[in-house]
């Protein structure tokens, strides 16, 4: 029988931040091996346009950030196994990795899985999903062309697509459930500025409408609840981590299932790290996952040369 290959690093997740921990990986001179369900990049590819990381002064679209970063990987002889983690074992000195196609074995693990949508939770979203109802303005904007639609939420995500909607859409309904933006405050600046955004305050939805596909919603402002004609309604009510792959294990985790790290991406056990959005930290950007995933690669290093 064939004996499997125990890699140095196995970096679970493609995105900034497990794949600049590859690219430190190769250069400490460690085997690395990420597994990963979509492709190299992550959410980052269905993003509009990244105009916040250095060194590109004009930006860089997702599509084209991520397919520069798969070059990147491939200039290194990075594997990357198109697969989904189901479950994994984390307390020996082996680490082991259950995907849908086979087993992985690490002297560490790096946890770079990101987040999901955090579902609105009204009636109408999963029945009407992906006929009016979308998480990823960058994926389905254009089937608004000329239409009214709706966005919910109010952090930066809800902001930043917003601004990409109205240039497709006829008219975008933004809804809050409060009277102040999370946001930061460029972004806001940007919105409340665009002709076609009608910010509704105090505003939550009750019920999206719609037999074959979104008709109306129905919302509720200041306590009086009122129908809103509408064809889409694009949902960012924050995200989730993906942990789900971790039930059973002993792995520390927040209040609100975000995995635990020290400075150096450790987790609460030995040779286990975490990097990027999966992790319970102050700023979550493209850039801080970028540079949590060469600390985790770096510690990696130290700890299986030591
Ligand atoms: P977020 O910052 O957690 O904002 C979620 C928004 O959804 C909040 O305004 C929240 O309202 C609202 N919300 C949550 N549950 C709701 C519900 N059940 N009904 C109605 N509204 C609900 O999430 P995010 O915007 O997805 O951002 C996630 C992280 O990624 C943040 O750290 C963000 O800074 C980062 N990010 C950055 C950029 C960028 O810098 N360009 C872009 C996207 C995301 P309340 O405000 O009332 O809680």
């Amino acid at each position: 029988m064939e004996k499997k290959q125990l890699y140095d690093l196995v970096i679970i997740g493609g995105g900034p931040a497990g794949a600049t921990a590859s690219i430190y990986a190769a250069r400490a001179g460690l085997t690395s091996v990420i597994l990963e369900q979509m492709n190299v990049g992550g959410e980052i590819v269905v993003t509009d346009r990244l105009d916040n990381y250095p060194g590109f002064p004009e930006g860089i679209s997702g599509a084209e950030f991520g397919m520069l970063l798969q070059q990147q990987l491939e200039s290194l002889n990075v594997p990357v196994e198109s697969t989904q983690v189901e479950s994994v074992s984390l307390d020996g000195d082996v680490k082991v990795i259950n995907t849908s196609t086979g087993t992985y074995e690490g002297k560490t693990v790096l946890i770079a899985t990101g987040t999901e949508p955090n579902l609105l939770g009204v009636e109408g979203e999963t029945e009407l999903l992906g006929r009016g109802v979308s998480y990823c303005a960058t994926c389905d904007a254009a089937f608004f062309r000329g239409k009214t639609i709706g966005v919910v939420g109010g952090g930066d995500a809800a902001l930043e697509e917003t601004i990409f909607l109205s240039r497709f859409v006829d008219k975008v309904y933004l809804i809050h459930r409060r009277d102040e933006f999370r946001g930061c405050s460029w972004l806001q600046d940007k919105v409340l500025k665009i002709p076609n955004v009608e910010v509704l305050w105090n505003t939550t939805i009750n019920k999206i409408e719609g037999e074959k596909k979104v008709s109306a919603l129905e919302i509720r402002q200041d306590g009086t609840d009122r129908r809103l004609e509408a064809e889409g309604l694009f949902i960012y009510t924050g995200r989730l981590p993906k942990t789900g792959f971790l039930k059973g294990t002993d792995l520390e985790l927040n209040d609100r299932g975000f995995i635990v790290t020290n400075g150096k991406m450790e987790t609460s056990l030995a040779g286990v790290y975490a990097a990027g959005d999966v992790r319970n930290k102050y700023l979550r950007q493209v850039i801080t996952a970028a540079s949590d995933g060469a600390t985790a690669a770096t510690a990696a290093a130290q700890y299986i040369y030591a």
